[in-house]
C-alpha cells in the first residue's frame, strides 16, 4: 500500500494491514518510545534504529496514516516513532494535512465507511477460505462449496465497488475510498 492509497483507505483496512505485516510486531514495542528521563544521545540512537526498521516495513504507509488519524506525536516532545516518523514529524504532518485528516476521521466514523470496512473484512475472509475443507451434511461437497464461495465473493466485490464508486463521485477522489 502506498501513502496515497493509505490516505483513501478506511481505518479497519489500515489496521488490518498493520496487524498482518508490522515489522515491529515481534520486537519490544518500548523500542519505539523514549524512556522517562532517557538522555537525548541514547534516544537519538534508538530513534534512528526504530526509523530504520520502519523504513523497511511493508505496513509503513498504513501505520503512518493511522498514527496521523490517531493524533499521535507532539510538536514539543521528541519521545516516539511511528510509521517511520518521529513524534515531532508526525505533529508537523498533522498540522500540514489537518483538513484532509479531519475528513478522513469523519469518514471512518460514518455508517457507509463501517459497512465498507465490514464488507472488505468479509471479502478477505471468504477469499482465504478453503472450500475443499468444508463439509455439508457429513460429506464433502467441494463443487457446491466452491460455487457458493465464488458467488459470495462476487457479491461482496460488487457491493464494495458500488459503495466506492459512489464515494469517489461524492468526494472527487481519484482512487479507492
Ligand atoms: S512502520 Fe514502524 S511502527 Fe509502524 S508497523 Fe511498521 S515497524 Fe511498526
Amino acid at each position: 500500500m502506498t501513502s496515497t492509497q493509505a490516505r483513501h483507505t478506511r481505518r479497519a483496512v489500515l489496521q488490518a494491514a498493520v496487524d498482518a505485516s508490522a515489522r515491529c510486531a515481534a520486537a519490544d514495542p518500548d523500542q519505539w518510545f523514549r524512556e522517562d528521563n532517557e538522555p537525548q544521545m541514547t534516544w537519538q540512537a534508538r530513534r534512528a534504529e526504530a526509523i530504520r526498521v520502519c523504513t523497511g516495513c511493508p505496513a509503513r504507509a498504513a501505520c503512518e496514516e493511522l498514527a496521523l488519524r490517531n493524533g499521535d506525536g507532539n510538536s514539543r516532545v521528541d519521545d516516539m516513532v511511528r510509521g517511520g516518523l518521529s513524534g515531532t514529524e508526525l505533529a508537523a504532518v498533522r498540522t500540514a494535512q489537518a483538513e484532509r485528516l479531519a475528513a478522513a476521521v469523519d469518514a471512518d466514523r460514518d455508517t457507509e465507511g463501517r459497512l465498507l470496512d465490514d464488507l472488505s473484512v468479509e471479502l478477505r475472509a471468504q477469499a482465504g477460505l478453503n472450500p475443499d475443507g468444508r463439509r455439508n451434511g457429513g460429506r464433502l461437497c467441494q463443487d457446491e462449496n466452491r460455487t457458493e464461495q465464488n458467488l459470495r465473493i462476487r457479491a461482496l466485490a460488487a457491493s464494495i465497488r458500488q459503495i466506492r464508486t459512489a464515494r469517489r463521485a461524492r468526494a472527487g477522489w481519484g482512487v479507492a475510498a
